[in-house]
């Protein structure tokens, strides 16, 4: 194998390419975060954003790991202070993206994966709307995700039973993302984000050396 192509060209210090914000969002239940820890899992130069929430942590969460659990006025502090990216009121909880772990992995050339709901998309894209590629997750029917929700069964029934009434709703924003996966196999699924992932670093604007490369090749030749 060539490590480095044909050439052997030497490594250089500017990241290759610049990151962009991958985000997913989906009714409660269609399988974001499944996708997105399998996606980090099996993917590199991709980090998450792991967002601030009041909400309370579940048994198979870790604190710092699925998110940074915080009290209500730790998030109003943090928010007041400007360290927020963006941030929404979801389900009567707050949720929010803390702001420079994202610049940081962006500035060195990784990608970011968010699992934030429609709102949060909404205000990403608005920020930056070169620089985020949305993925919409749905689920095949309407009874998979009422079996997903019931049978994961990490929320109480009231709260499942909120977030089922929520999925109308949060399914309009739809049309405002780039791309739908209908999340109906796993496996299949996966390769769509990962097809997803993989076009969009190709795109010409991503490839910051390009334009170097372009103009040496025509001069050689
Ligand atoms: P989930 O539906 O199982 O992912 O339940 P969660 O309680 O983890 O998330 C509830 C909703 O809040 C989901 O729609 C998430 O996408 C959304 N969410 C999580 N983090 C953020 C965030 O930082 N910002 C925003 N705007 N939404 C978030
Ligand atoms: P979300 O983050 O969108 O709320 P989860 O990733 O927690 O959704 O998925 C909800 C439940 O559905 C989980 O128990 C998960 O294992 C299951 N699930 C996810 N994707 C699929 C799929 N393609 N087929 C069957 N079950 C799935
Ligand atoms: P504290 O004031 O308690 O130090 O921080 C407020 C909250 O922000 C804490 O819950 C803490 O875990 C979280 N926090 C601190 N540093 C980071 C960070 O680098 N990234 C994220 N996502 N959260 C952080």
């Amino acid at each position: 194998m060539h490590e480095h192509g044909e050439t052997g060209s030497t490594p250089q210090e500017a990241p290759q390419r610049k990151g962009f914000m991958l985000v997913l969002s989906s009714p409660s239940g269609a399988g974001k975060t499944s996708l997105a820890r399998k996606l980090l899992e099996v993917e590199s130069d991709i980090a998450p954003s792991i967002s601030v929430t009041t909400r309370s942590r579940r048994p198979t969460e870790t604190d710092g790991v699925d998110y940074w659990f915080v009290t209500p006025e730790q998030f109003t502090a943090m928010r007041d202070r400007g360290e927020l990216l963006e941030w929404a009121n979801v389900f009567g909880n707050l949720y929010g993206t803390p702001k420079m772990p994202v610049e940081q992995t962006l500035e060195a050339g990784s990608d970011v994966l968010f699992d934030i709901d429609w709102q949060g998309g909404a205000q990403l894209r608005k920020a930056a709307p070169h620089d985020v590629v949305c993925v919409f997750i749905l689920p095949p029917s309407a009874e998979a995700l009422r079996h997903r929700l019931r049978s994961r069964a990490t929320e109480s029934p009231e709260v499942i039973e909120k977030r089922l009434a929520g999925a109308p709703h949060e399914i309009d924003a739809w049309q405002d993302y780039q791309y739908v996966i209908v999340n109906d196999d796993f496996d299949q699924s996966l390769a769509n984000l990962r097809a997803i992932l993989r076009a969009e670093r190709l795109r010409r604007e991503r490839q910051t050396r390009l334009p170097e490369f372009v103009a040496q090749l025509q001069q050689e030749l």
